[in-house]
């Protein structure tokens, strides 16, 4: 097929921010296209911060070979962020609660039909300012127990961030909304394992018989999504529990933290005996979201939240996660722009 677009590159970038595709773009077609998601902050001094953006560069360019698009250098392209988000700094409010979500692109040009890799390819990185999450406080959600449809499967592709990973979820969320529910919560398999909470890491918080809490998430099997949330909730509830690093707040008492397969049959029969003390996602957009309720099989399981939304591990968690990402709480994590 012929291409009135440059050769190699299969594309036109526009002054005014516009981008000029073949329709013959491998992209619209093969669904090469991924993405990744992380936020700039401005602390109190002015200085501007990302959290952990090398984390999102390692994912990305897993997400990349996994659909054979280039992978590339993401130091560099950590460098060509920093550039951008200086530019663009002006765009993050100055406010409380906000900050700039980033959001770096990779796309399929090669205009071309027939499935192969990609031999052209862009890199972009848009920017978006964001409010806060939860204006007034945190607002626990309703989430819709997903048996019907699967988002991933041993194997496939749930572990990688690609665009053909969001799509199916669309219908799925809005019959869960149908249902009189906020999000759903993918389970897989003939016990309904818990995988994750629309597009969050789900976490689970047990009381063991001994009185010991145990928070859980699903291990990385190939089916979870490498949460960049996840992976520092695990970090920090691990230092605190060891005792490396107390999290001010947190409850008295023994916690272990463990990544292992959860079934529904588990967290139904812990909300019966009054062992399930909380359920929530993590994600980067809104860090930490608890869950009161799941409707599973046609009945609802109830989850404890405090007065203010959060429950006993998530808001230390959370107010101590928050605390480095807006600089408040020096850490390497932090890395100034
Ligand atoms: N799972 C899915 C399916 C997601 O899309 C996201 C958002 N990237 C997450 C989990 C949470 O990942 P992170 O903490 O890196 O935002």
């Amino acid at each position: 097929m012929q291409s009135s677009l440059p050769d190699p590159l299969g594309y036109i970038s526009h002054a005014d921010g516009t981008i000029a595709l073949e329709p013959s773009a491998t992209v619209f077609h093969y669904a090469q296209g991924l993405f990744e998601g992380l936020k700039a902050y401005r602390d109190a001094n002015g200085k501007i911060t990302m959290f952990r953006p090398d984390m999102n560069m390692k994912r990305m360019n897993a997400s990349a070979e996994r659909v054979a698009l280039p992978t590339f250098d993401g130091d560099a392209v950590i460098e060509l962020m920093k550039q951008l988000i200086r530019l663009d700094k002006h765009w993050i409010p100055d406010q409380e609660g906000y900050s700039l979500y980033i959001r770096p692109t990779m796309i399929g040009t090669e205009a071309a039909l027939g499935i192969h890799p990609p031999n052209a390819a862009l890199l972009y990185v848009i920017c978006s300012p964001v409010g806060p999450y939860y204006r007034h406080g945190f607002k626990p959600v309703a989430l819709y127990g997903t048996t019907e449809y699967t988002r991933a499967s041993p194997g496939g592709i749930g572990a990688y961030k690609l665009s053909a990973n969001y799509a199916p979820g669309v219908m799925v969320q809005k019959e869960a909304a149908k249902k009189g529910y906020i999000q759903n919560l993918w389970l897989y398999g003939p016990e309904h394992h818990v995988t994750e909470v629309g597009t969050m890491n789900a976490f689970i918080v047990f009381k063991q018989a001994d009185g010991v809490l145990e928070l859980v998430t699903p291990p990385l099997d190939g089916m979870i999504l490498p949460g960049v949330t996840r992976d520092s909730v695990l970090a920090l509830a691990r230092d605190h529990a060891s005792g490396k690093a107390p999290i001010e707040g947190m409850p008295e008492g023994k916690l272990v933290v463990t990544e292992r397969p959860v079934t529904m049959k588990e967290v139904k029969k812990a909300a019966e005996e009054g062992r399930l003390v909380e359920f929530f996602g993590t994600g980067t957009a809104a860090v930490i979201s608890p869950v009161d309720r799941i409707g599973y099989e046609g009945e609802d399981l109830h989850i404890p939240t405090g007065p203010d939304g959060m429950g006993v591990i998530s808001r230390p968690i959370w107010k101590h996660l928050v605390g480095i990402q807006t600089g408040k709480i020096p850490h390497e994590w932090s890395v100034a722009v």
